[in-house]
Protein backbone atom coordinates (compact mmCIF):
# COMPACT_ATOMS: atom_id res chain seq x y z
CA UNK A 1 0.00 0.00 0.00
CA UNK A 2 1.39 3.42 -0.77
CA UNK A 3 0.45 6.88 0.44
CA UNK A 4 -0.63 10.07 -1.91
CA UNK A 5 1.23 13.28 -1.12
CA UNK A 6 -0.44 15.72 -3.34
CA UNK A 7 1.86 18.91 -3.93
CA UNK A 8 5.08 16.65 -2.87
CA UNK A 9 7.46 18.81 -4.48
CA UNK A 10 6.98 21.61 -2.89
CA UNK A 11 8.09 23.02 0.54
CA UNK A 12 5.89 21.03 3.64
CA UNK A 13 5.01 18.64 1.07
CA UNK A 14 8.25 17.35 0.27
CA UNK A 15 9.15 17.24 4.00
CA UNK A 16 5.92 14.77 4.06
CA UNK A 17 7.76 12.75 1.55
CA UNK A 18 10.84 12.28 3.31
CA UNK A 19 9.44 11.46 6.80
CA UNK A 20 7.50 9.13 5.00
CA UNK A 21 9.96 7.21 3.49
CA UNK A 22 12.24 7.27 6.41
CA UNK A 23 9.51 5.23 8.11
CA UNK A 24 9.60 2.95 5.53
CA UNK A 25 6.68 3.57 3.39
CA UNK A 26 6.03 3.86 -0.19
CA UNK A 27 5.13 6.64 -1.17
CA UNK A 28 3.75 8.69 -4.36
CA UNK A 29 3.51 12.41 -5.51
CA UNK A 30 1.27 14.17 -7.32
CA UNK A 31 2.78 17.62 -8.30
CA UNK A 32 1.79 20.27 -11.35
CA UNK A 33 5.21 22.13 -10.28
CA UNK A 34 4.08 25.45 -10.16
CA UNK A 35 5.11 26.43 -7.31
CA UNK A 36 7.46 22.85 -6.21
CA UNK A 37 10.38 21.02 -7.48
CA UNK A 38 11.35 17.58 -9.09
CA UNK A 39 14.66 17.87 -7.34
CA UNK A 40 12.82 18.16 -4.08
CA UNK A 41 11.25 14.48 -4.40
CA UNK A 42 13.60 11.99 -3.96
CA UNK A 43 14.21 8.67 -6.15
CA UNK A 44 12.76 6.13 -3.52
CA UNK A 45 9.08 7.86 -4.41
CA UNK A 46 7.15 8.26 -7.59
CA UNK A 47 6.50 11.56 -8.88
CA UNK A 48 3.69 11.98 -11.24
CA UNK A 49 3.56 15.46 -12.93
CA UNK A 50 -0.17 16.37 -13.31
CA UNK A 51 -2.73 18.59 -11.29
CA UNK A 52 -5.33 17.26 -8.25
CA UNK A 53 -8.26 18.49 -10.63
CA UNK A 54 -8.01 15.89 -12.79
CA UNK A 55 -10.13 13.19 -11.56
CA UNK A 56 -8.91 11.03 -14.16
CA UNK A 57 -5.60 11.25 -13.34
CA UNK A 58 -5.66 11.09 -9.56
CA UNK A 59 -8.43 7.97 -9.90
CA UNK A 60 -5.12 6.36 -11.99
CA UNK A 61 -2.97 7.07 -9.66
CA UNK A 62 -4.95 5.81 -7.03
CA UNK A 63 -5.56 2.68 -8.16
CA UNK A 64 -1.89 1.56 -9.98
CA UNK A 65 -0.30 2.54 -6.61
CA UNK A 66 -2.96 1.08 -4.29
CA UNK A 67 -3.44 4.01 -2.53
CA UNK A 68 -3.73 3.43 1.47
CA UNK A 69 -4.11 7.15 2.28
CA UNK A 70 -3.91 10.62 0.88
CA UNK A 71 -1.90 13.65 2.35
CA UNK A 72 -3.36 16.47 0.80
CA UNK A 73 -0.69 19.76 0.55
CA UNK A 74 -1.58 20.72 -3.18
CA UNK A 75 -2.53 24.38 -3.00
CA UNK A 76 -1.77 28.20 -2.88
CA UNK A 77 -0.76 30.09 0.45
CA UNK A 78 -0.24 33.77 0.11
CA UNK A 79 -2.66 35.33 2.18
CA UNK A 80 -2.23 38.66 0.58
CA UNK A 81 -2.07 37.14 -2.90
CA UNK A 82 -5.54 35.67 -2.32
CA UNK A 83 -6.52 38.78 -1.77
CA UNK A 84 -5.34 40.12 -5.21
CA UNK A 85 -6.53 36.63 -6.78
CA UNK A 86 -9.25 35.23 -4.93
CA UNK A 87 -10.45 33.26 -7.51
CA UNK A 88 -7.28 31.31 -8.33
CA UNK A 89 -7.40 30.26 -4.69
CA UNK A 90 -11.06 29.13 -5.26
CA UNK A 91 -10.06 27.07 -8.15
CA UNK A 92 -6.73 25.70 -6.43
CA UNK A 93 -7.39 25.30 -2.93
CA UNK A 94 -11.59 24.85 -3.14
CA UNK A 95 -12.66 23.67 -6.49
CA UNK A 96 -9.39 21.49 -7.25
CA UNK A 97 -9.99 19.62 -3.60
CA UNK A 98 -13.27 18.98 -4.51
CA UNK A 99 -12.20 16.98 -7.51
CA UNK A 100 -9.53 15.12 -5.33
CA UNK A 101 -11.80 14.19 -3.51
CA UNK A 102 -14.56 12.72 -5.49
CA UNK A 103 -11.51 10.36 -6.40
CA UNK A 104 -10.36 9.78 -2.78
CA UNK A 105 -14.25 8.82 -2.16
CA UNK A 106 -15.35 7.12 -5.65
CA UNK A 107 -12.05 4.65 -5.45
CA UNK A 108 -13.27 3.83 -1.76
CA UNK A 109 -9.47 5.05 0.09
CA UNK A 110 -10.70 5.66 3.70
CA UNK A 111 -7.79 7.98 5.00
CA UNK A 112 -7.29 11.57 4.02
CA UNK A 113 -5.44 13.98 5.80
CA UNK A 114 -5.73 17.88 4.83
CA UNK A 115 -3.50 20.81 5.50
CA UNK A 116 -5.94 23.21 6.93
CA UNK A 117 -4.53 26.68 8.09
CA UNK A 118 -4.89 29.14 11.15
CA UNK A 119 -6.49 31.26 8.99
CA UNK A 120 -9.71 29.64 9.21
CA UNK A 121 -9.90 31.81 12.23
CA UNK A 122 -9.36 35.09 11.32
CA UNK A 123 -9.26 37.57 14.15
CA UNK A 124 -9.47 35.98 17.22
CA UNK A 125 -12.05 37.22 19.87
CA UNK A 126 -9.96 36.45 22.80
CA UNK A 127 -6.63 36.93 23.67
CA UNK A 128 -4.03 34.31 24.37
CA UNK A 129 -3.50 30.62 22.53
CA UNK A 130 -6.43 29.93 20.00
CA UNK A 131 -8.20 26.77 20.61
CA UNK A 132 -9.85 24.63 17.72
CA UNK A 133 -13.52 25.52 19.41
CA UNK A 134 -13.22 28.74 18.42
CA UNK A 135 -15.62 30.96 15.94
CA UNK A 136 -14.16 30.06 12.51
CA UNK A 137 -14.67 33.29 10.57
CA UNK A 138 -11.62 33.45 7.66
CA UNK A 139 -10.28 37.28 7.11
CA UNK A 140 -9.53 36.38 3.62
CA UNK A 141 -9.59 34.15 0.35
CA UNK A 142 -7.23 31.84 1.46
CA UNK A 143 -8.63 31.49 4.83
CA UNK A 144 -12.31 31.03 3.01
CA UNK A 145 -10.84 28.30 0.80
CA UNK A 146 -9.48 26.38 3.01
CA UNK A 147 -12.31 26.44 5.54
CA UNK A 148 -14.53 25.26 2.15
CA UNK A 149 -12.51 22.66 2.15
CA UNK A 150 -12.37 21.83 5.40
CA UNK A 151 -16.85 21.48 5.39
CA UNK A 152 -16.42 19.50 2.15
CA UNK A 153 -14.38 16.81 3.85
CA UNK A 154 -16.55 17.22 6.60
CA UNK A 155 -19.70 16.42 5.07
CA UNK A 156 -18.15 13.71 2.47
CA UNK A 157 -17.19 11.90 5.48
CA UNK A 158 -20.55 11.93 6.73
CA UNK A 159 -21.90 10.35 3.63
CA UNK A 160 -18.59 7.79 2.99
CA UNK A 161 -16.32 5.36 4.52
CA UNK A 162 -13.85 8.58 4.68
CA UNK A 163 -11.89 9.05 7.88
CA UNK A 164 -9.82 12.23 8.30
CA UNK A 165 -7.78 14.50 10.26
CA UNK A 166 -7.49 18.20 9.77
CA UNK A 167 -4.53 20.03 10.65
CA UNK A 168 -4.52 23.67 10.85
CA UNK A 169 -1.10 25.12 10.57
CA UNK A 170 -0.07 28.04 12.43
CA UNK A 171 3.05 29.48 10.71
CA UNK A 172 5.52 27.00 8.97
CA UNK A 173 9.20 27.78 9.14
CA UNK A 174 12.73 25.96 9.30
CA UNK A 175 14.18 23.05 6.85
CA UNK A 176 15.00 19.60 7.11
CA UNK A 177 18.05 19.07 9.76
CA UNK A 178 19.63 17.02 6.88
CA UNK A 179 19.33 19.22 4.32
CA UNK A 180 17.74 17.06 1.81
CA UNK A 181 15.04 19.28 1.19
CA UNK A 182 13.62 23.18 2.43
CA UNK A 183 11.53 26.30 1.36
CA UNK A 184 13.64 26.81 -2.27
CA UNK A 185 9.81 28.49 -3.41
CA UNK A 186 10.83 31.48 -5.74
CA UNK A 187 9.75 34.91 -4.39
CA UNK A 188 8.77 33.66 -1.68
CA UNK A 189 6.36 35.85 1.11
CA UNK A 190 6.79 34.47 4.37
CA UNK A 191 8.58 36.31 7.05
CA UNK A 192 11.66 33.76 8.39
CA UNK A 193 12.32 32.79 4.66
CA UNK A 194 12.59 36.94 3.41
CA UNK A 195 14.48 37.74 6.57
CA UNK A 196 17.31 34.71 6.20
CA UNK A 197 17.77 35.98 2.67
CA UNK A 198 18.53 39.65 3.33
CA UNK A 199 20.83 38.01 6.16
CA UNK A 200 22.47 36.06 3.43
CA UNK A 201 22.63 39.18 1.48
CA UNK A 202 20.07 37.89 -1.47
CA UNK A 203 17.63 41.32 -1.13
CA UNK A 204 19.26 44.48 0.25
CA UNK A 205 16.68 45.26 2.88
CA UNK A 206 13.33 43.49 4.39
CA UNK A 207 10.41 45.70 5.14
CA UNK A 208 7.74 44.87 8.49
CA UNK A 209 4.11 45.80 7.43
CA UNK A 210 3.12 47.56 10.04
CA UNK A 211 4.50 48.23 13.65
CA UNK A 212 1.37 49.99 14.96
CA UNK A 213 -0.59 46.97 15.72
CA UNK A 214 -2.39 46.50 19.48
CA UNK A 215 0.81 44.49 20.56
CA UNK A 216 3.55 44.85 23.01
CA UNK A 217 6.02 45.34 20.16
CA UNK A 218 3.81 47.31 17.76
CA UNK A 219 4.77 44.21 15.33
CA UNK A 220 2.14 41.04 14.54
CA UNK A 221 2.70 38.51 16.52
CA UNK A 222 2.95 34.57 15.07
CA UNK A 223 3.22 30.64 16.18
CA UNK A 224 6.47 29.19 14.26
CA UNK A 225 6.27 25.61 14.35
CA UNK A 226 9.31 23.48 12.46
CA UNK A 227 8.32 21.84 9.46
CA UNK A 228 10.32 18.49 10.68
CA UNK A 229 7.86 18.60 13.90
CA UNK A 230 4.50 19.46 11.41
CA UNK A 231 5.07 16.75 9.14
CA UNK A 232 5.98 14.44 12.20
CA UNK A 233 2.22 14.79 13.55
CA UNK A 234 0.78 14.21 10.13
CA UNK A 235 2.81 10.50 10.51
CA UNK A 236 0.95 10.48 13.68
CA UNK A 237 -2.41 11.60 12.35
CA UNK A 238 -1.72 8.55 9.31
CA UNK A 239 -1.37 6.65 12.59
CA UNK A 240 -4.47 7.71 14.14
CA UNK A 241 -6.50 7.34 11.12
CA UNK A 242 -4.85 3.76 10.69
CA UNK A 243 -5.78 2.77 14.26
CA UNK A 244 -9.21 3.33 13.18
CA UNK A 245 -9.31 6.64 14.56
CA UNK A 246 -12.66 8.33 12.21
CA UNK A 247 -12.63 12.13 12.40
CA UNK A 248 -9.96 14.32 14.17
CA UNK A 249 -9.41 18.41 13.60
CA UNK A 250 -6.06 19.95 15.40
CA UNK A 251 -3.98 23.20 15.42
CA UNK A 252 -0.51 23.07 14.85
CA UNK A 253 1.79 25.02 16.56
CA UNK A 254 3.60 25.45 19.62
CA UNK A 255 1.44 27.73 21.99
CA UNK A 256 4.05 30.45 22.06
CA UNK A 257 4.25 33.75 20.04
CA UNK A 258 7.26 35.71 18.59
CA UNK A 259 6.77 39.09 17.02
CA UNK A 260 8.14 40.12 13.58
CA UNK A 261 10.57 42.16 15.23
CA UNK A 262 11.51 39.45 17.32
CA UNK A 263 12.19 37.02 14.38
CA UNK A 264 14.25 39.55 12.77
CA UNK A 265 16.49 40.34 15.53
CA UNK A 266 16.98 36.73 16.19
CA UNK A 267 17.92 35.85 12.03
CA UNK A 268 20.32 39.04 12.77
CA UNK A 269 21.66 37.40 16.09
CA UNK A 270 21.57 33.79 14.64
CA UNK A 271 23.49 34.46 11.43
CA UNK A 272 25.75 37.14 12.46
CA UNK A 273 24.98 39.69 9.76
CA UNK A 274 22.64 42.99 10.06
CA UNK A 275 20.62 44.30 7.35
CA UNK A 276 18.66 46.94 7.10
CA UNK A 277 14.68 46.91 8.13
CA UNK A 278 12.31 49.43 6.99
CA UNK A 279 8.99 50.49 8.71
CA UNK A 280 6.22 49.76 5.84
CA UNK A 281 2.53 50.11 5.67
CA UNK A 282 0.30 47.39 7.48
CA UNK A 283 -0.12 44.06 5.04
CA UNK A 284 -3.65 43.61 3.92
CA UNK A 285 -5.72 40.83 5.29
CA UNK A 286 -2.92 40.27 8.32
CA UNK A 287 -4.30 39.26 11.86
CA UNK A 288 -2.14 41.54 14.61
CA UNK A 289 -1.97 37.90 17.02
CA UNK A 290 -2.46 34.36 16.52
CA UNK A 291 -0.73 31.82 18.63
CA UNK A 292 -1.94 27.92 18.60
CA UNK A 293 -3.73 26.05 21.63
CA UNK A 294 -1.96 22.78 20.92
CA UNK A 295 -3.53 21.07 23.93
CA UNK A 296 -5.33 19.05 22.02
CA UNK A 297 -2.39 17.59 19.17
CA UNK A 298 -0.34 16.80 22.02
CA UNK A 299 -3.03 14.83 23.87
CA UNK A 300 -4.42 12.94 21.22
CA UNK A 301 -1.89 12.46 19.12
CA UNK A 302 1.29 10.30 19.85
CA UNK A 303 2.75 13.54 18.83
CA UNK A 304 5.91 15.41 21.20
CA UNK A 305 7.57 18.37 19.32
CA UNK A 306 11.45 17.77 18.88
CA UNK A 307 12.66 21.41 17.68
CA UNK A 308 10.05 23.89 19.79
CA UNK A 309 12.88 26.64 19.89
CA UNK A 310 12.90 29.71 17.68
CA UNK A 311 16.51 29.70 16.96
CA UNK A 312 16.94 26.13 15.96
CA UNK A 313 14.18 27.07 13.59
CA UNK A 314 15.71 30.17 12.12
CA UNK A 315 19.39 28.54 12.05
CA UNK A 316 18.01 25.41 9.87
CA UNK A 317 16.41 27.64 6.93
CA UNK A 318 19.62 29.65 7.30
CA UNK A 319 21.59 26.33 6.45
CA UNK A 320 18.91 25.83 3.97
CA UNK A 321 19.34 29.22 2.19
CA UNK A 322 23.02 28.77 2.14
CA UNK A 323 22.62 25.60 0.34
CA UNK A 324 20.13 26.95 -2.03
CA UNK A 325 22.73 29.50 -2.80
CA UNK A 326 25.11 26.45 -3.77
CA UNK A 327 22.98 24.63 -5.60
CA UNK A 328 22.38 27.74 -7.67
CA UNK A 329 26.23 28.64 -8.10
CA UNK A 330 26.72 25.39 -9.59
CA UNK A 331 23.84 24.21 -11.79
N1 LIG B 1 5.95 40.06 7.39
C1 LIG B 1 6.70 41.22 7.35
N2 LIG B 1 7.61 41.36 6.36
C2 LIG B 1 7.82 40.41 5.38
C3 LIG B 1 7.04 39.22 5.44
C4 LIG B 1 6.11 39.10 6.46
O1 LIG B 1 6.54 42.12 8.19
O2 LIG B 1 8.65 40.61 4.50
C5 LIG B 1 4.95 39.89 8.46
C6 LIG B 1 3.52 39.78 7.95
O3 LIG B 1 2.97 41.07 7.73
C7 LIG B 1 2.86 39.02 9.09
C8 LIG B 1 3.98 38.12 9.61
O4 LIG B 1 5.20 38.67 9.12
O5 LIG B 1 2.51 39.93 10.13
C9 LIG B 1 3.87 36.70 9.11
O6 LIG B 1 3.65 36.75 7.71
P1 LIG B 1 3.87 35.51 6.77
O7 LIG B 1 3.60 35.96 5.36
O8 LIG B 1 5.19 34.87 7.04
O9 LIG B 1 2.76 34.44 7.24
P2 LIG B 1 1.16 34.59 7.47
O10 LIG B 1 1.01 34.77 8.94
O11 LIG B 1 0.66 35.72 6.64
O12 LIG B 1 0.65 33.28 7.01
Amino acid sequence: MTILVTGGAGYIGSHMVFELLDHGEKVVVIDNLTTGFDWAVPDRAELVIGDIGDKKLVERVIRDFKVEAVIHFAGSVVVPESIEKPLDYYRNNTSNSRELLDAVVNCGVDKFIFSSTAAVYGTPMTTGPIREDAILNPMSPYGSSKLMTEIMVRDAALASDLRYVMLRYFNVAGCDALKRTGQSTKGATHLIKIACEAALGKRPFMGVFGNDYDTPDGSCIRDFIHVSDLVNAHYAALNFLRQGGLKFTANCGYSKGYSVLEVIEAVKRISGNDFPVMMEPRRPGDIPALTANSHRLKSRLTWSPRFDDLDTIIKTALDWESALEQRRKSA
